[in-house]
């Protein structure tokens, strides 16, 4: 009887040890995996590992999984540049609206697939030829329509060779156009309302598959727990940790927003009980001048942090940016949200989702940013509520469920 159970055991862990073989005997298995991305902001990237990872996980070691910045590593000459420009655009959010409404308009966009297309054709379809991906995965808006215009020519004569083409969609709330292109063979969307912005921009519903946000690997997983977090991290375990962020620029009124949270705290009997972390991101000159600021609560400044899990994990309270990445991730810890800005366009309706769905709040003015937190910080129950509705919309899973779903459809 022992004897048979001790099969059955080993039966069972090498069927799960083998599913990835056996998934990749049943299906053609792609050898090259090329996901399109780039740094203009830390979303893009952050989702590009998210499925590079899941997909390793679905196929054999010898499958290369490659991500490629589209703009610096493939598009080259001025576009090398594309990463600083959006990080500007950021620090300056009229201007970012007015780049984001004017290419929403149908002349506005005509004349911006124009310009790429007249300008990185050629390095592109350089790239394409020399990688030869037998599935590519875009995680970029900006990057759909030149490569369906490559790819057309590259296969005019054999369309049976055009490799797969996917979109995974990192916007939340809503998307802009240029994320859509009718040829692409599926789009992958994360909420009802970005799968009514594909549709209304011509992709035929059969083509929209709604799964979630991609969502990196350390997520995948539940957390460790808060007092451990907390003393992993180096921080006192017994006072409640405010989390600022904005997002992987560092962007948002981040220096004020801090500064006025720690004066509300000091002082009050609070300021004993709680500490707060910013995070700058890639912002430097932000993180140097906030390193050299006299804090009157226990605070700590960073820069880009690789383990924003962890820090996810210790947290009581996110004041973010309304980033759809730092959102989607926020929600797996259980997170609740004060959204303190958002870049106009697509990130005004990522306020929208975390209001509709009482995930938290959104406030703009620094005082009143501290004055919540100070609040919140006073009402534990409010806050397990808003961390219980996170949980329950949350989607860990989603970067692998989009994996599993392309290669299916393979
Ligand atoms: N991020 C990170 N470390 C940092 C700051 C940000 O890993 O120090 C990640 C964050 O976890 C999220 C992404 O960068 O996955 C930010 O994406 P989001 O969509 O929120 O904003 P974006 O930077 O793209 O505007």
């Amino acid at each position: 009887m022992k004897n048979n159970i001790a099969f059955i055991h080993i039966l069972l862990g090498l069927m799960h040890c083998l599913t990835p073989i056996a998934y990749t005997q049943n299906h053609p298995q792609p050898k090259k995996i090329l996901i399109l991305s780039s740094n203009t902001g830390g979303g893009h990237r952050a989702s590009a590992l998210a499925l590079q990872a899941a997909f390793a996980q679905s196929l054999p070691p010898t499958c290369e999984i490659q991500i490629v910045d589209f703009w610096v590593d493939l598009a080259q000459g001025q576009f090398v540049h594309m990463p600083k420009q959006y990080a500007f655009l950021a620090k300056h959010p009229w201007l970012w609206k007015l780049s984001y409404e004017v290419t929403r308009t149908r002349a506005g966009h005509f004349a911006l697939k124009s310009y790429l297309n007249a300008f990185a054709h050629h390095s592109i379809r350089r790239a394409f030829e020399k990688i030869q991906p037998e599935l590519i995965v875009s995680v970029h808006p900006l990057v759909n329509d030149i490569s369906q215009r490559v790819l057309r020519k590259m296969y005019q004569k054999r369309p049976q060779d055009k490799p797969h083409y996917v979109t995974v969609v990192t916007d939340l709330g809503s998307a802009h156009p240029a994320w859509f292109h009718p040829e692409v063979d599926k789009t992958y969307v994360p909420s009802g309302r970005v799968f009514q912005d594909a549709l209304q921009a011509g992709v035929a519903p059969e083509k929209i598959i709604q799964l979630g946000l991609p969502i990196r690997k350390a997520f995948w997983s539940v957390g460790m727990e808060q007092k451990a977090a907390k003393e992993h991290l180096g921080l006192d375990p017994h006072k409640a940790l405010v989390l600022l962020i904005g997002g992987g620029d560092g962007v948002g009124n981040l220096s004020n927003t801090a500064k006025a949270i720690a004066a509300q705290l000091a002082g009050t009997p609070q300021a004993t009980q709680t500490q707060l972390a910013v995070i700058c991101g890639n912002n430097l000159t932000l993180r140097h001048r906030l390193q050299q600021h006299a804090w009157p609560l226990a605070t700590t400044i960073h820069g880009f942090t690789h383990n924003l899990d962890e820090w996810m994990s210790a947290a009581d309270i996110l004041a973010t940016k309304a980033g759809p990445g730092t959102i989607a991730e926020s929600l797996i810890r259980g997170l609740p949200l004060l959204l303190t800005s958002f870049l106009p366009g697509q990130e005004k309706y990522n306020v929208d989702y975390v209001l509709q769905h009482g995930l938290g709040v959104f406030a703009d003015r620094p005082q009143n940013i501290a004055q919540i937190t100070s609040q919140w910080l006073q009402q534990p129950q409010q806050l397990q509520k808003m961390s219980e509705r996170a949980r329950e919309i949350a989607r860990p899973r989603a970067a692998l469920d989009i994996a599993q779903h392309i290669l299916q459809a393979l």
